[in-house]
Order: structure tokens, then sequence, then C-alpha cells
């Protein structure tokens, strides 16, 4: 430990629930452990980019307590250093802090701020903003968008109950031009994903075999222009078999192009994104993040049918 505080960015409208009690606990954790603590509170969108980037060079760690959301904010800001970040599970969906296994227990929480690893990871960048785990085009955005146009507070999974429900049998699945490195891998209508990691939603592993450290994105482009078809989709992916169909596209490259029929605005990490045409890109190794020293490896993307043909 340095004699540089460790500072705590609080998103107060992420999540729901039991998470004041958490912080409560967090914070005495943390004074427990010895840490010296500075805590900031968000009021705006931006502001935890902004401040994450003004402290970045005093500091021995950020905390972010929120979603995967607050978790975006505080990366753009710590993008490029070397300060590292450790991503406090406390919003709706956490899926940064689920695939690096970080434990929502304040006390686990900080036995891993003491003893974990500090990685070098990936962030993907799109039209000049990173995000650290999935931006989606076309029917999850539009969701995306639904539920941010009618939030008023605190939102849980069950605020995007009507959204999914409405979007489904009003989406019209637009048509989609997108190249990797280059080369033109899809036209036609569907939806599409981009992933630094392989959790999404409800444990869909849409990008199944992301690594967040290989200077890759996972590309997956599913073709499909009717609800059946997105169904049959969403259970291939349950399946984890979905890279196998002939009307998926699972690509791993280093640059994406996503251009739409008319502008549309895409989802990334969970919030609303910027409107197409969409310049994908992944940022090698340009922030740090502490993971805990041990992680189960049934729940890294590895799986044994990976490559072998079928
Ligand atoms: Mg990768």
């Amino acid at each position: 430990m340095t004699d540089k505080p460790v500072y705590l960015i609080i998103n107060p409208r992420s999540g729901y629930g039991g998470r004041k009690r958490q912080l409560a606990n967090l914070r005495g954790e943390l004074a427990k452990a010895g840490y010296d603590l500075v805590e900031y509170v968000t009021k705006y969108a931006g502001d935890a980019t902004r401040y994450a980037r003004e402290i970045a060079g005093q500091a021995e760690a950020v905390i972010s307590f929120g979603g995967d959301g607050t978790v975006n904010e505080v990366a753009n800001g710590l993008l490029g250093t070397d300060v590292p970040m450790l991503a406090a599970p406390a919003g709706t969906e956490n899926l940064l802090a689920k695939e690096l296994q970080i434990p929502s227990n304040p006390a686990d929480l900080v036995k891993v701020l003491a003893t974990g690893q500090a990685m070098r990871c990936d962030m993907g960048m799109i039209n000049g903003r990173s995000f650290h785990s999935i931006v989606g085009v076309g029917f999850d955005a539009e969701v995306v968008r639904r539920v941010s146009a009618g939030r008023t507070g605190h939102i849980s999974h069950l605020s995007y109950f009507w959204p999914i429900w409405r979007t489904f049998w009003e989406h019209n699945f637009p048509t989609l031009r997108v190249t990797a490195d280059g080369r033109d891998v899809f036209q036609g209508r569907g939806l599409a994903f981009v992933g630094n990691i392989s959790r999404y939603s409800i444990g869909l592993r849409i990008c199944r075999d992301a690594r967040f450290d290989d200077g890759l994105l996972d590309l997956v482009v599913f073709e499909c222009d009717r609800q059946t078809g997105l169904i049959l989709h969403a259970g291939w992916t349950m399946l984890r078999r979905h890279p196998l169909k002939g009307n998926c596209i699972y690509e791993e490259p280093e640059r994406i192009h996503i251009e739409t029929d008319q502008p549309l605005t895409c989802q990334v990490d969970g919030d609303v994104g910027p409107e197409s045409p969409l310049e994908i890109s992944v940022a090698e190794h340009r922030i740090t993040l502490i993971v805990p020293q041990s992680r189960s490896r049934w729940t890294l993307p590895m799986w044994p049918w990976k490559g072998a043909p079928l």
C-alpha cells in the first residue's frame, strides 16, 4: 500500500434497494483495512469521467461504485493511465464485474483491492469514446433507447419488461452493412454486437469467446428479419452454439465499421450510445483493472467445442 488515497466514485442513481447498506459496509471495511478514502458522488452524466481524469495522478486506486454505465464513465477518465480501477458491482447490471468475478460483499471486495492482481485490459473504442463490455446495434439498442426515454429514477430488471415486449412486436430489423478489418462480412437485415467481454444480460454469452486482453474484439451479427428468427437466435445463444449457425457471423477483428440504412443509436455498455455509422476499434491494454487473484475457470470463456468440427 502507498500513502496515496483510494478514491470511491459513487453513482447514487445506480441499482436499487440495499445499496446504501452495501456502501456503508464498504466504507467500514476500507477504514478497517487502513485505507485513506476520498469519496465523490456523481450528479450528472459525465461527472465520473471528469473527476476520474482529475484525480488519476494522486490515486492509489479508484473504485467505481455503480453499474456498467458508471464503470464506463470512470474507465473513460482513467484511459491510458496506469491507475488501477476496481469495478464494485452496485448497479442493475454489472457485466464487467461479473466477468471479472468481483464480489459484491464489502469485506470480500476490500480483500480483492488489497490482494488482487492488476491486469492491463483492452477497451473498445466507438466513434471516439471507449467501452468496456459490449456494443449492440438493432434490437437491443432499441430496447435501451426506450428504457432510457422512460427512465425517471432507479431502474431494475423489471424496467426492461415492457420495452422488450413492445420492441419485440414493433421492431423493424434494420439493414446493416458490416466490415471487419476492411473486409465486407455482412449485408442484410439483422442485429449486431461487438464485445470486449463474453457476457450479456440474462446470462447470454453473445460474444462467447471474447477475452478482454487479447487485442481483438468479438463481432457477432445475427441475420434476422422477423420475430421468429430472433427467438431462434436467442435459443441458440442460450445453448452457446450460435457461432456454428449459418445465419450468424462470428469474427474476431481489430476494426469494425457498421452502417445502417437510416441513422440508428446504438447501445454502449447498457446505455444509449452514438448514432450510426459506427467506427469501432480496440485500444489494447489501455486500462488497469483489479481482479481477484484466482478466478474460477468455469466462468472463463472457454468451451470444449470451440474450433472443433461438429
Ligand atoms: Mg478481446
